[in-house]
């Protein structure tokens, strides 16, 4: 499993296996934030999932996801 500098924690830890979604961002992703961090977000994005009572088949609502996350996991520079 590969070592990486979390974007998000600034620690040295381990990457997801593999990346959590498709295209640019997933590999992103995977490069730059550790497993943990995006396990924290997974339960995050269900929070917010059922607060905003987001519907995640609405491209609108998939986008304002997309961006929290981003800014969640340190990686809105990117
Ligand atoms: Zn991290």
């Amino acid at each position: 499993m590969a070592t990486i500098v979390c974007a998000r924690c600034g620690k040295s830890a381990e990457a997801l296996d593999n990346p959590p979604m498709g295209g640019q961002l997933g590999a992103t992703i995977q490069e730059r934030v550790c497993a943990n961090c995006y396990a924290e977000w997974l339960s995050q994005q269900n929070l917010l999932i059922n607060h905003y009572a987001l519907n995640m088949s609405d491209s609108d609502d998939r986008k304002k996801l997309i961006e929290v996350m981003k800014e969640y996991l340190g990686l809105v520079k990117v």
